[in-house]
C-alpha cells in the first residue's frame, strides 16, 4: 500500500518528500510499491538515504553514486550556511545589547561585550570564507560593529576628556 500521510517538506530538497522513521521501512516501501510506482511514474525509487534535515529516511530514484555524493555535499553546504546564519543572529543580538548598554551610558560594559562580539564575528567570517559562502549580512554586521566601536571609543574618550577638564579647573 502506498502511504500518503508520511509526506514532509524537506529543507534539503526544497520540496515535500516521504519520510520514513527507519531504513527498513523505506526499503520495504520501495520493495512493495516498486511495480505500482513504475507503472505511474518515470522516477522509480531505487534506494533509501538518511536525511540530516528531516532526521529520517527518504527514498530516491537517483541511482548513480556521483550524483548522490553531490547531493550529500549540497546538504553539508546548507548545514554550514544554517550554522553561520545562527552565529550571525547571535552577533546581531549582541549588537542590540551593546546599543542598550550605551543608552544606559555603561561604556565599560559595552566595550567588554563588543570585544567578545568582534571575536565571534571574526570566527563566523572565517568560517564563511573557508566554505566559500558569501552572505550580505556579514558586510552589514561588519559595518555595524565598526560603527559601534567608534561610538564607544568616542564616548569613552569624551567622558575622559570632560573629567580631565574638570580636574584641571579645580
Ligand atoms: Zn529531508
Amino acid at each position: 500500500m502506498k502511504p500518503t500521510n508520511n509526506k514532509v517538506y524537506c529543507i534539503g530538497c526544497r520540496r515535500s518528500k516521504m519520510l520514513f522513521e527507519s531504513q527498513s521501512k523505506a526499503d520495504n516501501f520501495i520493495r512493495y510499491n516498486y511495480v505500482e510506482i513504475t507503472a505511474h511514474s518515470d522516477h522509480t525509487p531505487s534506494r533509501s538515504y538518511y536525511c540530516t534535515f528531516c532526521c529520517g529516511w527518504h527514498i530516491t530514484s537517483i541511482q548513480d553514486e556521483a550524483t548522490g555524493k553531490l547531493c550529500d555535499l549540497k546538504d553539508e553546504m546548507l548545514w554550514e550556511k544554517i550554522r553561520i546564519k545562527c552565529l550571525l543572529i547571535d552577533i546581531e543580538n549582541a549588537c542590540l545589547e551593546i546599543e542598550e548598554l550605551m543608552e544606559y551610558a555603561d561604556y565599560t560594559g559595552a566595550e567588554q561585550l563588543i570585544e567578545q562580539t568582534r571575536h565571534s564575528f571574526h570566527e563566523a567570517k572565517k568560517e564563511s570564507e573557508s566554505h566559500n559562502i558569501a552572505m550580505k549580512e556579514i558586510q552589514l554586521l561588519q559595518d555595524r560593529l565598526d560603527k559601534l566601536l567608534h561610538e564607544i571609543f568616542f564616548e569613552r574618550y569624551s567622558t575622559f576628556y570632560i573629567s580631565s577638564q574638570n580636574h584641571y579647573k579645580r
